[in-house]
């Protein structure tokens, strides 16, 4: 293990603004941990974006090395779960947000918190995926779980360009499901069809204030986007249907009301990566092995070096990232 090694910290100034700067860190910077992972790939999620931008306050804890992602080799452990040489995933537990993260070259953790790398999936493919991703997987279980099949009708996926919304669309169209894609890029719709998408609808039929109850159009949803969209999708969600709500790239309110759960029996379904239990995740990993096609992950993924992650870190904030950014660490 190196003394010193590459990273990114994060700090704040008088006015509460985030500097980020790239930096040589050694292991004194990194909080406490039982394990230490070589870090071999991480990514850029919408997260990171906003730790970066200092656009929400995501990071509760400085200085902070950001990054809630990465796959790597354990080369230090005292914790009986885990020896030097295991290929691990690291995806949330607050890591990048109240722990120290994932953009230097080693991370120091929490070996209750990681997991091995399933066969089927390296750690290039584990981070094409990433936290967006494995949380698509958590929405589509979400569904399955609500007793949600193929024949009940379509399933519309919001932020259909963005991490969360292209795995959701690869999944859901592996899994036999319509897929009704709701983006702000319709210039993406070949895309988004080749991906597993069967209809594209523009999100300004979405994004403004909803009705009531409006024409039942789909059986369920995946939506990345909160607020008024997902009121929307609510609205227009057929009777005994279910929406699993992961994101908030719209806003982080909900300005709906009780009819679609009360008039139409509709479901909501919450869903938190960060604090998914084990067991979930090693299930969600496990599916993501299985009913991911290798093919389409690598068409929605862009490959990085790590001095590439602060540009895209601002990218992502400002919508301009289609599918995933993998980061390959070392590669200056
Ligand atoms: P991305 O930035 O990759 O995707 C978000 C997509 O949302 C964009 O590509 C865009 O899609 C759409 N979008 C952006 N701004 C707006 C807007 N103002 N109104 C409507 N649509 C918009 O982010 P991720 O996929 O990584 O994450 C998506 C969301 O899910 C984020 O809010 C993130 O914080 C959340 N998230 C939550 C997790 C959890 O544990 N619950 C875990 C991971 C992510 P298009 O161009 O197609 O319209």
């Amino acid at each position: 293990m190196k003394d010193r090694f590459n990273g990114i910290l994060l700090t704040r100034n008088e006015a509460k603004e985030t500097i980020v700067e790239r930096k040589e860190l050694s292991l004194d910077d990194l909080m406490d941990g039982d394990v230490i992972v070589e870090v071999e790939w991480t990514t850029v999620n919408y997260k990171d974006g906003l730790a970066i931008t200092g656009k929400s306050p995501v990071v509760r804890r400085w200085p902070m090395v950001p990054g809630i992602d990465c796959a790597g080799t354990v080369v230090e452990s005292s914790n009986p779960r885990f020896s030097a040489g295991d290929k691990v995933i690291l995806n949330g537990f607050g890591v990048g947000e109240t722990h120290t993260g994932t953009y230097a070259q080693y991370a120091r953790l929490n070996g209750d918190w990681l997991v091995k790398q399933p066969d089927g999936i390296d750690g290039r493919a584990a981070m094409a995926i990433g936290t967006a991703g494995y949380t698509a997987m958590l929405s589509v279980m979400a569904l399955e779980r609500h007793g949600l099949t193929p024949d009940r009708g379509p399933i519309v996926v919001t932020g259909a360009n963005g991490g969360v919304g292209t795995v959701a669309i690869a999944l859901l169209g592996k899994l036999g499901y319509e897929v009704i894609a709701s983006t702000g890029r319709p210039e993406e719709a070949d895309f988004l069809k080749e991906l597993g998408a069967s209809e594209i609808i523009h999100r300004d039929e979405l994004s403004g204030p909803a009705k009531l109850l409006n024409k039942e159009r789909w059986a369920g949803g995946v939506d990345a986007v909160g607020s008024h969209t997902l009121a929307n999708v609510l609205s227009m969600t057929s009777y005994g249907g279910a929406v699993a709500a992961c994101g908030l790239a719209q806003g982080m309110d909900l300005p709906s009301s009780v009819a679609p759960f009360i008039l139409r029996g509709v479901s909501l379904l919450g869903i938190d990566s960060v604090m998914a239990p084990l067991a979930l995740r090693q299930e969600a990993w496990a599916r993501l092995a299985r009913d991911l096609d290798p093919e389409k992950l690598e068409a929605i993924t862009t490959e990085i070096g790590f001095q590439d992650v602060i540009e895209a870190a601002k990218d992502i904030v400002d919508g301009k990232i289609r599918g995933r950014v993998v980061v390959k660490m070392g590669q200056e």
